[in-house]
């Protein structure tokens, strides 16, 4: 079938990618895109760094729609899937391949009170004028998000309480007992950190919290994570689950469909299990493999998952996926500046790198990657020792 027409649906980092992998692979038809925001495309990784710190204003990523031949219209969500066209409140895209690439939205507490998110520019900016000396600023939600904020609001002069319904922060990416080791962060930066602390509902001028509990704020941001903005296809007989279902080469279940970066649940045959990963280098990525698809190819997407957070100060990267019962194995002192967290699988002898988490130590990240994409057997007490580097402990 001759390709001609593909519809974008999404306007963020991966719908930017999107565009220029199919063009790069060589198609010449149309491509349309349809953004729900009013802006181009824009990276969201500095929105709670460098832009909340005030050190720039616009994240603009370079997206030239004319170069690209890329009919973008802003504004404009994606309403309905019906057959082999796309619509919106203003029009109708009929494709022959569609990618979608819409990304995930923010988690609301319940309550009638005024609770921020941080997800798109309009948010940071609105959040980054109110953080003002002495403003009160609760974040509900101790991940990377509520982390970066709080650094920022730190720095900025506010009091800030960050509330965590788990027993560490990051828990969930982390589990508990390297989570445990971003506590102190908190304190040294003034910010007072509230583990096991849930959030009950947001009011007009605070957070209920269970038990009759209360805390006053005059800034209240929701940082407790997101969900794939999938809405739009109900009935649409995408397969949908936690994301758009794809197989390993990002195929929905609707022959033509695709679905990349955050909105996307992929097959991944690495971990024998279905991932969606919702960080910047999956958004990078996984459009080349879903445009060459589209165009005719047929290439997996199955990466060794990677994200970074920059908070208090520190540099933290987190590469691989562990499991709860994966063995941790700390390099070098967690209470210090620079160390690295090990997860590894398996026996002595047969142990694999499964994830690292590393605080200040990026050769530890990059040649965990490594060992990881080679499946290399480790050893563990050569892993343990923090000047021995990971591609040394690797067992050949
Ligand atoms: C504040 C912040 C900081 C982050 N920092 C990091 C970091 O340090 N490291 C890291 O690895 N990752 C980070 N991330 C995550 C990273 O930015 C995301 O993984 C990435 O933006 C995902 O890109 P995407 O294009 O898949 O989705 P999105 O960026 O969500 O873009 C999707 C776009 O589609 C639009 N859309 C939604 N529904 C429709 C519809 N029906 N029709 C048309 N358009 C629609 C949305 O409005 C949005 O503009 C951060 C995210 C945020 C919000």
């Amino acid at each position: 079938m001759q390709i001609e027409r593909v519809v974008i649906a999404g306007g963020g980092l991966a719908g930017s990618r999107a565009a220029a992998e199919l063009r790069a692979h060589g198609y010449a038809g149309q491509v349309t895109m349809l953004g729900a925001e009013p802006h181009p495309p824009y990276d969201r990784p500095p929105l709670s760094k460098k832009l909340m710190m005030g050190e720039l204003d616009s994240t603009s990523l370079d997206t030239d729609a004319a170069a690209l031949g890329l009919d973008l219209r802003l504004g404009e969500a994606a309403t309905a899937l019906d057959g082999r066209v796309v619509r919106s409140e203003r029009g109708e895209y009929a494709f022959d391949r569609l990618i979608v690439v819409t990304g995930a939205g923010p988690v609301l507490l319940p309550g009638p009170g005024r609770q921020h998110v941080l997800r798109t520019v309009d948010d940071a900016l609105e959040i980054r004028a109110r953080l003002q000396k002495g403003t009160r600023v609760a974040i509900v939600g101790a991940g990377w998000i509520g982390a970066e904020l709080a650094t920022a609001a730190a720095a900025r002069g506010c009091a800030v309480t960050v509330l965590e319904a788990a027993a560490a922060p990051a828990a969930a990416a982390l589990g508990e007992a390297a989570g445990a080791m971003l506590v102190p962060w908190y304190a040294a930066a003034g910010v007072d950190l509230r583990l096991a602390q849930p959030v009950e509902s947001v009011q007009d001028s605070g957070l209920a919290l269970p038990g009759g509990g209360w805390l006053e704020a005059d800034l209240i941001v929701t940082a407790v994570g997101v969900r794939p903005c999938t809405g739009w296809l109900d009935g649409s007989g995408v397969d949908l689950g936690n994301g758009i279902i794809v197989d390993s080469r990002l195929r929905a279940s609707v022959p033509g469909v695709y679905a990349a970066g955050d909105c996307a649940a992929f097959w991944s045959g690495r971990y024998g299990r279905r991932l969606r990963v919702e960080h910047w280098d999956t958004a990078l990525h996984s459009p080349n493999v879903a445009a060459a698809n589209a165009l005719g190819a047929e290439q997996d997407y199955d990466p060794v998952p990677y994200f970074w957070s920059e908070q208090f100060g520190r540099m933290v990267q987190y590469v691989g996926h562990h499991e709860r019962e994966d063995r941790l194995i700390w390099r070098g002192d967690p209470a210090g500046e620079r160390w690295a967290a090990c997860w590894v699988s398996g026996t002595a002898g047969t142990d694999r790198l499964v994830a690292v988490l590393a605080v200040g130590r990026p050769r530890d990240m990059l040649q965990g990657r490594r060992a990881m994409v080679a499946g290399q057997a480790v050893d563990t007490a050569r892993l343990a020792d923090p000047d021995v580097p990971v591609r040394d402990a690797a067992v050949t």
